[in-house]
């Protein structure tokens, strides 16, 4: 699986010679079983071998030929239920080659020839898999489950040991009220420890999401344990039998959970732009004005639409990003080169900046904004304008 590090290497990279190519290849497959899967397979082979053929044609990148070749096989071995979601970004020029493995992201089998690898599907990958945690919990027993994309794991599990009056199973009469009394404390406190062990876990960054399962009649009782910095993690629960909920199960559900919450948070990142836009406060919309905020520093996050793409130019000296078509930099009045798709240089700038990037289906809103949307740090405007207002 891939790393942040990964990730920002992969940013940093940029063929500095002519004859050099920066190759991206991304490998979806269809549902597992899948009949069609096979055919993922082929189209991907399809694909490298036409650009292999493209680039015979044009007599140049003769480099090239030899990592398309590589991914070719790789893309040979990928038959089989096992194929996962994979990666490959390679340049032989500079010795290049690294292969991942990734949890389903928002890109079909494709292949991308280019100066700087493909990063967009990637660069969402860890704002939409943090490390989860799910706590199973019931009124004596507590079992914790590690996500960390697709993978599940068991972190910990325990049971609270019963004290000597709490386990009482009461001489009948008399003595039963007495032992269910103590059994209640027995339950807080054991909720109590679980509690504690969560706050603490949170604290270390163990865990950057929590999803809790446990029986409905025990989650208003153990809410009301659970600290207000482990709350502000917790993505809600769901209704579980510790005994017979099953470590898959449980990651079912708590992706569903998952997805939810990011559906949820990206619509309220959406309308927070959008009314920054509207308000001149924090929020811009439009390409223009996102690059323009990119280059100040100002921009928290990029949203745009998962399939955006628009042609810009890029200055080969200082990198200034131009939606407007200029054959020269308006900095320095040096020659520009041209962007099929912003994207390109666009998220690994936003990679290498620790900008989030959140990628969004289409919908009426956004196209009426022109896909693409930022919100924003502080206004460096607005800011200076205070400054000279204090002065
Ligand atoms: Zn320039």
């Amino acid at each position: 699986m891939i790393s942040r590090e990964d990730l920002r290497q992969l940013a940093s990279f940029e063929c500095q010679r002519p004859d050099e190519l920066a190759i991206s290849f991304y490998f979806q497959p269809s549902t597992p079983k899948d009949k069609s899967h096979r055919e993922e397979a082929i189209l991907a082979k399809d694909l490298v071998r036409k650009t292999i053929q493209e680039i015979q044609l044009s007599g140049r990148h003769r480099d090239a030929i030899d990592d398309l070749e590589k991914i070719l096989r790789v893309a040979e071995n990928l038959h089989g239920n096992q194929a996962r979601s994979k990666a490959v970004f390679a340049c032989s020029g500079r010795g290049l080659w690294r292969e991942f493995d990734l949890p389903s992201v928002p890109s079909s089998t494709k292949l991308f020839v280019n100066r700087r690898f493909h990063l967009k599907p990637l660069a969402p990958i860890f704002s939409e898999h943090p490390r989860m945690w799910v706590a199973l919990i019931d009124s004596q027993s507590a079992r914790i489950l590690e996500i960390q994309f697709d993978q599940v794991h068991e972190q910990s599990s325990f049971k609270s040991p019963l004290s000597r009056h709490g386990r009482s199973d009461g001489y009948a009469g008399y003595d039963a009220g007495h032992a269910e009394r103590h059994s209640e404390d027995e339950v807080r406190r054991h909720f109590r420890s679980v509690a504690e062990l969560l706050k603490s876990a949170a604290e270390k960054k163990q865990f950057e999401a929590l999803v809790i399962g446990c029986h409905d009649v025990n989650w208003p009782e153990f809410e009301t344990q659970l600290h207000p910095y482990v709350k502000k993690k917790l993505l809600g629960h769901f209704s579980a039998d510790i005994g017979s909920v099953t470590d898959e199960m449980a990651r079912e559900v708590a992706q569903r959970i998952l997805r939810d919450s990011l559906h949820r948070h990206h619509q309220e990142l959406i309308r927070e732009a959008l009314e920054g836009a509207k308000s001149n406060g924090l929020g811009v919309t439009g390409l223009r004005r996102v690059l323009r905020s990119t280059e100040l520093g100002e921009v928290e996050c990029i949203i745009m639409t998962e399939d955006y793409s628009a042609r810009a130019v890029e200055c080969t000296n200082c990198r200034h990003l131009d939606s407007h078509l200029v054959h020269y930099c308006l900095v320095f009045g040096r020659a520009t080169r041209s962007l099929e798709d912003v994207s390109e240089a666009l998220v690994p700038t936003a990679v290498r900046n620790n900008i989030g990037l959140v990628l969004v289906p289409r919908d009426e809103t956004l196209d009426r904004i022109g896909n693409i949307a930022a919100l924003l740090r502080f206004r460096a405007d607005r800011n200076t304008n205070q400054l000279l207002a204090a002065s």
